[in-house]
């Protein structure tokens, strides 16, 4: 067996939690190992790095238990409102928890899968991942961490040889394995799940986990275990949806077995990145009434929290539950302020003033339909000469922007020598609208050449470095 470094703490405490969680599953034997993405920085933040390539193909493409770690793979257990409607088939149906560990902050970590195989949840399904849907969700992952979003992180991508066969894909298609690591996949639904079957002794069970391993605040909570964890998963969800608007980002399938307790982003299916601030801009083709639009994501969390907060009803008192979903809209309201401000590299003023001020800006780049990243990037730090230099100045001079222009110059920046960073002498930011994701699939569809996603990775990490969104802050790490 091999010996990992010091910073391998695995720690795989879902498994204790017992065979009423989870169902022991096989990882399939595929056809082909074809490394497409490894996680450098994660890989060392979590000791891993040292892997070679067989190790690696051990233990993230044939799946042989890491030391230390879980025995078999898990799929969770769990169920969902999908568009508000519950669905009682679901679970992990395409991906299960390989191993847990942490994280130098102490976070618990989750090592899942994407792609592993069929499992009791698949239904009609193939359990398979299209090697399109793991570029995809490394390119959402990446972005989103560059941006300051609590996200997921992507860990590794083999492609794995089938061919698969997708109605919304020219067919067959490549297939792949992903593995993911997530701060829990303690999923809304899972909640739910254990609360259909009446088993308030499971949802005690799961919340205890959740209180004790993932949102260690809600410990403190004067309202005990159920209400203490829709608080906290109040709290970091508001978060977690003002940062998707800062962000420009529509995750696009927010059902309950999409959202986790600890607010972090993740499962990036049919996402797409605003072209210009539209709040009605929908990703997904098959959410027809644009119910998971950008501008409903808060609307859509705060509903999803009240499902769970209804689960969490066979166990806690259903006044500490409104309480807590009561909190929502002003732990919103604050969140998103707090935002966008981080996001422009500016101090804010006082709540008013930069609630007034969001407002403001929002309006400007709905009137202006200016590239939503763009105008970012252009006045990141407050830095009027730049933005008035750019290829939008214009815009930017005219009596539409003059409430921005005010705003900013109101407001102090916040470690402005960021400007200094090579990414900012770039004509323009990187930014994943469709066209972009399109065009760097084409060249790996057509003559598997991946270099345009290359680039576009290091570009991203340009921009991560550039911004550096998210210092001292847990879920990022230092470039
Ligand atoms: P999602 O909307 O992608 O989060 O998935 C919803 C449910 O469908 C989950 O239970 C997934 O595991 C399942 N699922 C999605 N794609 C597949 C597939 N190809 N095979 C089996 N199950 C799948
Ligand atoms: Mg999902």
């Amino acid at each position: 067996m091999i010996t990992l470094p010091e910073a391998y703490r695995p720690d795989p405490s879902f498994a204790a939690l017992g065979p009423d969680f989870a169902d022991v599953v096989a990882p399939v034997n595929f056809p082909k190992a074809e490394p497409r993405s490894w996680n450098h920085r994660w890989a060392r933040e979590m000791g891993l790095d040292g892997l070679d390539e067989t190790a690696r193909r051990r233990h993230f493409h044939r799946f042989d238990p890491l030391p230390d770690n879980q025995s078999a793979p898990l799929a969770i257990r769990y169920h969902g409102h999908q568009f508000r409607t519950y669905n009682p088939e679901i679970g992990d149906g395409r991906g299960f928890l390989f191993a847990q560990a942490r994280d130098s902050h102490g976070r618990l970590l989750d090592f899942a899968t994407k792609g592993s195989g069929q499992t009791p949840y698949s239904r009609s399904g193939d359990g398979r991942l299209t090697l399109k849907g793991a570029v995809r969700e490394v390119l959402a992952a990446e972005m989103l961490e560059a941006l300051g979003v609590y996200t997921s992180k992507v860990f590794c991508v083999y492609e794995t040889g089938e061919p698969l066969h997708r109605g919304d894909e020219p067919s067959p298609t490549r297939s792949a394995v992903m593995t993911r690591l997530s701060h829990s996949h303690v999923r809304f639904g899972a909640f739910q799940r254990h609360a259909y079957f009446d088993r308030s002794d499971l949802v005690g069970e799961l919340a205890a986990y959740a209180v004790e391993s993932l949102v260690p605040e809600a410990a403190a909570h004067p309202e005990g275990r159920g209400g203490g964890l829709l608080d906290s998963a109040c709290r970091r969800s508001a978060e977690l949806a003002a940062q998707w608007m800062a962000a420009g980002f529509v995750h696009g399938v927010l059902n309950t077995d999409n959202l986790v307790v600890t607010g972090e982003s993740f499962d990036y299916g049919p996402w797409r990145f605003l072209p210009h601030f539209e709040p009605g801009f929908t990703a997904a083709y098959f959410d027809h009434s644009g119910l998971y639009a950008y501008g409903r994501q808060p609307e859509s969390v705060f509903w999803a929290l009240q499902q769970l907060g209804g689960a969490l009803s066979l166990i806690a008192e259903r006044e500490a539950l409104i309480d807590a979903l009561a909190g929502f809209p002003d732990h919103y309201k604050r969140a998103v302020r707090a935002a966008f401000l981080h996001r422009l590299g500016l101090e804010p003023l006082d709540d008013e003033a930069d609630g007034a001020f969001v407002t403001a800006f929002l309006d400007a780049l709905k009137a202006t339909r200016l590239p939503f990243e763009a105008v970012f990037f252009d006045w990141f730090c407050g830095d009027q000469a730049r933005a008035l230099s750019s290829p939008r100045a214009e815009t930017y001079k005219s009596e539409l922007f003059a409430p921005v222009r005010d705003g900013v110059a109101a407001r102090a920046p916040v470690r402005p020598e960021r400007l200094a960073h090579a990414y900012f002498a770039r004509p323009e930011p990187v930014h994943l609208v469709i066209e972009a994701v399109e065009g760097l699939w084409a060249p790996i569809a057509e003559h598997d050449d991946w270099s345009v996603f290359d680039a576009t990775l290091e570009a991203i990490s340009e921009a991560r470095a550039g911004y550096d969104l998210g210092r001292g802050r847990p879920g990022f790490l230092e470039d």
